[in-house]
C-alpha cells in the first residue's frame, strides 16, 4: 500500500440532483482526505482538454457538452491506495453494470451522466490533477 492522490468530479448531473454532500460523506467515511477541491463550470474547450484520450470516439461530443452544462466539484482526494480505491468505490462507468453500496450504483443516471470521475493510474491522476490544479504542491 502506498500514499496516493486521485483526482475526482462529482459531475453536472449528482451537483444539480443535489448529491453533493451525500457523495463527501461517501469520501469521508472511506477515509479519504479532501486536500484541494474547486467548484467549476468547465467551458466546453476545458472538457475536451480533460477527456483528450476519448476525442474520436462517439460520445465525445455529447460528453463535452455534459460535462460543460453546469457546476461540477473537482477535488483531489488522498489516502492509502487512493487511485484505486476510489475506482472501486465509484463502481462500473454504467450504473447498470455497478456493484451494490457504490457511488454510480446510487447516484448515476446513464452511462453518460454517471455521478462521478476518478483518475484510473498514476500517471492519469498526475496529468488530470496538474489539469484543475497547477499550483498544488508535489508528494
Ligand atoms: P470512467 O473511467 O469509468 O469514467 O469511464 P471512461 O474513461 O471509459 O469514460 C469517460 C466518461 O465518458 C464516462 O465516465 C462517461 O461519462 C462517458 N462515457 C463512457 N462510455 C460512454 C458511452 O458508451 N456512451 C456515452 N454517452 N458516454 C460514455
Amino acid at each position: 500500500m502506498s500514499l496516493e492522490r486521485t483526482l475526482t468530479i462529482i459531475k453536472p448531473d449528482a451537483i444539480s440532483a443535489g448529491h453533493l454532500g451525500d457523495i463527501i460523506k461517501v469520501f469521508d467515511s472511506h477515509r479519504f482526505k479532501v486536500v484541494a477541491a474547486r467548484l467549476v463550470k468547465l467551458s466546453k474547450a476545458e472538457a475536451e482538454g480533460f477527456y483528450a484520450v476519448h476525442r474520436g470516439k462517439p460520445f465525445f461530443e455529447s460528453l463535452t457538452h455534459f460535462m460543460s452544462s453546469g457546476p461540477a466539484m473537482v477535488m483531489v482526494l488522498e489516502g492509502e491506495s487512493a487511485i484505486t480505491r476510489l475506482r472501486e468505490v465509484m463502481g462500473a462507468t454504467d450504473p447498470a453494470k455497478a456493484a451494490s453500496g457504490t457511488i454510480r450504483k446510487f447516484y448515476a443516471e446513464s452511462v453518460e451522466r454517471n455521478a462521478i470521475h476518478g483518475s484510473d493510474a498514476p500517471e492519469t491522476a498526475a496529468f488530470e490533477i496538474s489539469y484543475f490544479f497547477p499550483g498544488i504542491e508535489l508528494q
